[in-house]
């Protein structure tokens, strides 16, 4: 079907007629329709991918371009004068996920259906997601982020459970949103719901009456857990999860032909974090009410179920009191002390029981009674298994194995990239976008002259969008031709935001001193912080203030300029990547799982800044000291050092003069003058007696190593084939090819 055909069904009127919104709403149906057309992926067994969190972004234009009928639907616009990129702009972002976690559950239900493999991604159908963030003098101010339309990617299905908590029931209804492969079969997200869900509770803030279940059950992400009230909601969002996923898994094993005592041959359940763990002790309690043993229950689901590992932040894995089990979901209760009893009844080292202290602990239930237990990249596996989780590991060595994350090329190139994607394919053909490893093909033209003036011409007209882009918006005033120097991802202090800042000032020092750098530098800065994280707010009041002082300054602002993008997300994150010159990935080192903006930078040209943490470690291997700046203490010493105990920022602060006169700034009456005393003051002790994420002992090699990068960019040519050879080896971080070993080592589908 073209688009005037669906324009003129809908609306009975011509494309040039059309307001760009009525377009839209006939591109959805259009789209949409053509979704369910397409066969979707089948299989004996089934994978079934749970996740708290799916950050899919605006589904438009990557449906399109996976459909095949992008430039079809673009040029038929344009024949009437109408903008791809306005209409794309009517999209709202659903707000289903927070960061990483939920944009890679993302990458992999897009591989999934490429793949043509049988899988679904299964989640809930948050009305108002985590939050809109907003600044307001400086400081982040959290809003709903609505995004559910009349009309919208969502397809209301006749599935409904009664679910039960303690004391009360409530039904359930299951949404699909169609996941289009690229030019394959489809596959879904399956979004459950309350029926009774009541939008209306909430008001401008994202405060709202937590006690009442059955309204609020799915209206946010992740409520703010700083009190019990929004501990025990999660775990009845939780709950309510996984028994609908269990009750789908069950109900669509019997359909296929299972007895359930063979439920292996029929499901596998990839449990994303902790989040949706009770659908072990939950899918055993179903196969007993069927009639099931709890021994054979228990091997049944043991064989199931695998958890993927997220962090090793111990705050991070979750532990829930058993008290919030009792009250929420009772009928847990007794299985989950079965299942820790007869961990103690066959291990003797307590640290790896499931009950301790009177909490549940959520990942050692996935480990004990999951098949398989896999990390998120090389370093994070290997720290799993030497420390963070080494007593299992001495259990269970066959368990674990590594899955390094990647990211769907479609969305992270060709749909945000497409004049990047252009120039490769007119370089190697278009057999990258199937097979990713062929990109290593760029490699031929890494001392071609023409190609590299290309390159830099994309990523020169990149640059300008960006400008264009945040000036519509955010009206800010961005040097074009300035490095785009660019830190994009959730706040916390262990990605240490709070490095890049006083980086930021020292630079501001040093431009106030006579010292100017050769090129302009743009420092772009984007993140969310959790609502009840106080640190992590006080960061981002910093770095507002910073922008403010400095953007402000005309002694400093031809040479450097601080932006802070407000309510950084997937369609931000796609304006912004394909522009950047410098990729900002600062943990410290061991604490940052893999990462995945790491790739997407890469991907598009970017060189990484970075420690020797997380996948930045694949890629330092992958593209050669030469194409990457790397600094600071290596994982090990860092482990060591916690090991210890015996950090004491003070010192770092005391012996060296610039890192003092930076952390003085932060307190400085030029700072306040602009900002708030409390915030300020209270950072600026955090970092002065605690700096638990050890910024101080990485500082002056982070200046150093910046500078190297910043000198090696005036070097144009240098600096292109650099870029270059980044993303010829970015090949190995497509997402298709770690669903491919997720399926080989771990599902195994038919
Ligand atoms: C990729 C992505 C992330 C994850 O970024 P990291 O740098 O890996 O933490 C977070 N948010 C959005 C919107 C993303 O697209």
């Amino acid at each position: 079907m073209t688009l005037a055909k669906a324009v003129s069904m809908k609306y009975n009127k011509t494309i040039e007629k059309c307001s760009n919104e009525e377009i839209y709403y006939a591109l959805l149906d259009m789209t949409k329709q053509m979704a369910e057309d397409k066969v979707s992926n089948e299989g004996k067994k089934k994978l079934y991918y749970i996740s708290a969190e799916f950050l899919i972004g605006k589904l438009l234009s990557n449906n399109l371009i996976n459909l095949g009928i992008y430039d079809s639907v673009k040029s038929e616009l344009e024949a009437s004068g109408k903008n791809i990129g306005e209409i794309e702009e009517i999209e709202l972002e659903p707000s289903l996920g927070n960061g990483g976690l939920g944009r890679l559950a993302a990458c992999f239900v897009d591989s999934i259906a490429t793949l043509g493999l049988n899988g679904d991604g299964v989640g809930l159908n948050y009305h108002y997601g985590l939050f809109k963030q907003v600044f307001d003098h400086n400081l982040q101010k959290e809003t709903p982020n609505p995004w559910i339309t009349p009309d919208s990617w969502l397809t209301k299905t006749d599935i409904t459970y009664p679910v039960q908590f303690g004391g009360f029931t409530v039904q359930s209804r299951l949404y699909n949103i169609d996941v289009v492969g690229y030019n394959n079969r489809t596959t879904k997200l399956r979004l459950f719901d309350i029926e009774t869900v009541d939008e209306s509770i909430v008001g401008d803030t994202i405060d709202f009456n937590k006690d009442d279940i059955a309204k609020n059950l799915t209206l946010f992400l992740y409520p703010d857990d700083s009190d019990d009230k929004g501990r025990l909601l999660r775990v009845y969002q939780q709950y309510f999860m996984v028994s609908n996923a269990a009750r789908l898994i069950l109900d669509e094993a019997v359909e296929k032909g299972s007895n359930l005592h063979d439920l292996a041959d029929y499901a596998t359940v990839q449990i994303n974090d902790t989040h949706p763990s009770m659908v072990i002790p939950e899918l055993i309690r179903l196969l007993q009410e069927r009639g099931i043993l709890m021994d054979e229950a228990v091997s049944i689901v043991s064989k199931v179920c695998a958890y993927t590992n997220h962090t090793i932040l111990a705050e991070a894995l979750e532990k829930w009191p058993i008290g919030f089990l009792e009250k929420a979901v009772p009928q847990l209760m007794p299985i989950i002390r079965e299942l820790d009893n007869r961990v103690r009844a066959k291990v003797s080292d307590e640290s790896t029981y499931i009950i301790k202290d009177g909490l549940v602990h959520m990942a050692h239930m996935d480990i004990h009674y999951g098949y398989s237990v896999n990390g998120v990249a090389y370093l994070h596996t290997e720290i799993l298994k030497n420390s963070e989780l080494n007593n299992f590991y001495k259990l269970y060595p066959e368990k674990f194995n590594n899955k390094t994350n990647g990211i769907t090329f479609r969305r992270w190139l060709m749909s945000c990239n497409p004049e990047l994607s252009a120039m490769i394919t007119d370089l190697i053909g278009d057999g990258w976008k199937k097979d990713a490893n062929e990109l290593e093909k760029l490699g031929n033209f890494v001392n071609d002259d023409a190609v590299l003036d290309r390159l830099l011409a994309v990523k020169a007209g990149k640059k300008a969008d960006l400008k264009n882009y945040l000036k519509m918006k955010q009206g800010f005033d961005i040097d074009e031709n300035s490095i785009y120097d660019i830190q994009v991802k959730r706040l916390h202090e262990y990605k240490r935001q709070q490095m890049n800042a006083l980086y930021v000032i020292h630079k501001y020092f040093e431009i106030k001193e006579g010292k100017k750098p050769a090129t302009p530098i743009t420092v772009f800065f984007g993140a969310k912080a959790a609502p009840a994280y106080i640190i992590a707010k006080d960061i981002i009041h910093l770095i507002l203030c910073l922008q403010q002082i400095i953007n402000n300054d005309p002694e400093v602002s031809p040479y450097l300029k601080v932006f802070m993008v407000e309510n950084y997300n997937v369609t931000m994150a796609e304006k912004m990547i394909p522009a950047c010159d410098i990729s900002e990935q600062i943990s410290l080192a061991s604490k940052e799982a893999s990462g995945t903006g790491n790739m997407k930078f890469m991907l598009n040209g970017a060189l990484t800044l970075g420690t020797m943490d997380g996948a930045n470690v694949e890629i330092a291997e992958l593209v050669g000291n030469e194409n990457i700046f790397t600094f600071g203490e290596d994982s090990q010493t860092v482990i060591d050092r916690y090991a210890r105990g015996d950090y004491n920022s003070r010192s770092y602060y005391e012996k060296d003069s610039e890192l003092k006169r930076a952390v003085d700034f932060i307190v400085s009456d030029t700072v306040k003058s602009v900002g708030c005393s409390e915030n300020l003051e209270r950072l600026y002790n955090e970092l002065l007696n605690k700096d638990w994420f050890m910024t101080f002992p990485d500082f002056e090699e982070y200046i150093a190593t910046r500078e190297k990068a910043y000198t090696a960019y005036t070097d144009r040519k240098a600096w292109a084939k650099k870029a270059l050879i980044n993303i010829s080896k970015a090949g190995f971080f497509s997402s298709d090819r770690t669903i491919e070993q997720y399926n080989k080592e771990i599902w195994k589908l038919s």
